[in-house]
């Protein structure tokens, strides 16, 4: 479970500026959830998947992960949720001198694994993203949606128990958008993953997520089960995203 607590983001921008990018943000991501993070561009969605994945420090507030301020975590306890959690973003972000089956093995390289044990995981992580056939591929020759299906084999490559991502379709086509988010939302299912998926696009939403949070300017404008934020509309934002009447 991550509760995350009155969390907010300043930048200094050029001309010494303060940029407030988060104010005073508050929710809860439950085990299993599949948790949208929705709004504009700028909006600050990517900044606060960087503070939950401690890529970045937030200038107040918290986040407790089963009950720990992450910000807070030293040495092995550091290096351990380092490793539950694993990343996709827009751009796929593989290694393009390196085949397929390398790009999901990098991760496992650092790990408790030994040689065999690995490829037999890889082979396994290619499979469940049906690309199997795929391994001794270069990116290069791939779709996009086959490159977003090797960076979410490599992202899973440690056992996640969370995964991130940051507009993992906003690169796609409709009908691949669909095939990647059927996707996340099987290893969700099977594997008992908890996903935080940012986006812009109200369909990724409704597709595939239980829970989502609108972001307007760093505030948080609402939150909670996909249906109740639609019927309730609160914020003209939400009711923008989720259409008039419909
Ligand atoms: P989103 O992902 O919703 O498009 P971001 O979180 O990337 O938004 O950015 C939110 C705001 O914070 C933007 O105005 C952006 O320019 C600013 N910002 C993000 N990272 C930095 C940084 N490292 N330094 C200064 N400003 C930043
Ligand atoms: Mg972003």
């Amino acid at each position: 479970m991550i509760e995350i607590k009155s969390l907010s983001k300043q930048f200094m921008n050029h001309e010494d500026h303060q940029l407030e990018v988060l104010k005073d943000i508050s929710l809860t991501v439950e085990d299993g959830d599949i948790y949208g993070i929705i709004g504009m561009s700028g909006a600050g969605k990517s900044t606060m998947l960087r503070l939950i994945g401690l890529l970045d420090s937030p200038t107040s507030g918290e986040i407790l992960v089963d009950g720990k301020n992450i910000n807070e975590l030293t040495g092995k306890d550091k290096i351990s949720y380092y490793k539950s959690i694993g990343t996709v973003f827009q751009g796929y972000n593989l290694l393009m001198q390196k085949t397929v089956f390398d790009n999901v093995m990098f991760p496992l390289t650092l790990s408790k694994y030994d040689k065999a044990e690995a490829q037999a995981k890889v082979n396994k992580l290619l499979e469940l993203v049906g690309l199997a056939d795929k391994a001794n591929a270069y990116p290069c020759t791939l779709s996009g949606g086959q490159r977003q299906r090797v960076a979410i084999a490599r992202a899973l490559a440690n056992d996640p128990e969370l995964l991130l991502c940051d507009e993992p379709t906003s690169a796609l086509d409709s009908l691949t958008t669909r095939s990647i988010l059927e996707l996340l939302q099987q290893i969700n299912r099977t594997m008992g993953v908890t996903i935080i998926i940012i986006t812009h696009e109200i369909g990724v939403v409704k597709t595939i997520c239980n829970k989502v949070a609108v972001l307007d300017q760093g505030v948080l404008v609402d939150n909670g089960p996909v249906q109740e934020v639609k019927n309730h509309r609160e914020h003209e934002i939400t009711r923008e995203l989720f259409g008039g009447n419909e």
